[in-house]
């Protein structure tokens, strides 16, 4: 459990951050450390150097620019921070929902959404939220920036399409329309525990009260975060009727690909994935349509 002798250093602002990451192949981005630091303990990770970038100032933002229509959160941007904003409260309950089932209080005060979208892990809240409302990261390093949606970012567990001297500064999520709802179901073993299965869920109707998008991303259910991709085309132009509710999260579970383990065997996650789905897809609509 301890583990294997690395370099450390401190950045102080993000071009000496992907200068480092450039210089040293073998480098990592320390961030919460929640899910990095337990991978080197473990010697499933060793990277020589560490690149801590928690001194970098004026990386822990949440706000919307209207500009470019993006609600902005910055790389050092809290699970916390999420849990504690009346912006995403009220805004965006989808995520406010999933920060607060995170891990436990000591998890959410250190681990960072951008970390987590970077770590790639299927078992992780966020990349499932972020897909359900077409998410984007904003990846920074010696040649620029680019702006990669997370949808196509995972190509297979802990594995992203970034490349090593990228940092993740900034995650992005489209400032939903108005007659927008969403919602986050997580199904756990025990409080603080990964999920067994999550699904989050963002819907939103055109002015005939039709279904004009759909996204839901399944968290735990394959070996990446999943878009389930034909539950979403599904519920497009059809009305929020149950049987189309009901036809949809069983689409979601045909999506699906879960593995047996200590969580559960297949047929009972497949099972939570289409029922997480119902329950999700309902609460959202009740709010695209006024609703709490
Ligand atoms: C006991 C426990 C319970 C947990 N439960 C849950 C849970 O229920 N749900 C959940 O979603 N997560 C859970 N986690 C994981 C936690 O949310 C992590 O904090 C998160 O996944 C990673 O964020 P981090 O900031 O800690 O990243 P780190 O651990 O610092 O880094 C993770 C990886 O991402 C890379 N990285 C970090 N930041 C960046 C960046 N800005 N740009 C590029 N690469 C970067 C690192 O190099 C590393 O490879 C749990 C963790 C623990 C220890």
């Amino acid at each position: 459990m301890i583990p294997a002798s690395f370099k450390y250093a401190a950045a102080r602002s993000v071009e000496e951050a992907v200068g480092l990451l450039a210089d040293q192949p073998d480098a990592k981005v320390l961030a919460g450390g929640h899910s990095l630091l337990p991978l080197m303990k473990l010697r499933l990770a060793n990277p020589a150097v560490l690149v801590d970038i928690n001194r970098i100032p004026g990386l822990d933002y949440i706000r919307e620019d209207q500009q470019i229509g993006r609600l902005r959160i910055g790389a050092l941007a809290r699970h916390i921070d999420f849990e504690r904003s009346d912006l995403i409260r009220n805004r965006y309950p989808m995520l406010w929902e999933a920060a607060r089932g995170i891990g436990d209080p000591l998890v959410r005060n250190r681990g960072t959404m951008a970390g987590s979208v970077a770590h790639a892990d299927p078992a992780s809240d966020w990349p499932a939220a972020l897909l359900a409302t077409n998410g984007e990261v904003v990846a920074t390093s010696p040649r620029g920036e680019r702006v990669l949606p997370i949808d196509g970012l995972y190509v297979a567990i802990l594995t992203t399409s970034l490349n090593p001297d990228e940092l993740v500064t900034e995650v992005r999520v489209p400032i939903p329309d108005p007659r927008t709802g969403s919602a986050y179901e997580k199904l756990e073993r025990k409080v603080g525990d990964y999920a067994v299965i999550g699904v989050g869920v963002q819907v939103s109707f055109n002015e005939a009260g039709t279904i004009a998008n759909a996204g839901i991303g399944l968290c735990n259910a394959g070996s990446t975060s999943i878009k389930a991709r034909r539950a979403e085309a599904f519920l497009v132009g059809k009305p929020p009727a149950p049987d189309n509710i009901n036809e949809a999260a069983r689409l979601a579970m045909e999506d699906s690909d879960p593995v047996e383990d200590d969580r559960g065997p297949v047929d009972y996650k497949r099972a939570m994935v289409r029922e997480l789905t119902r329950r999700a897809l309902s609460r959202a609509f009740h709010r695209a349509q006024g609703g709490n």
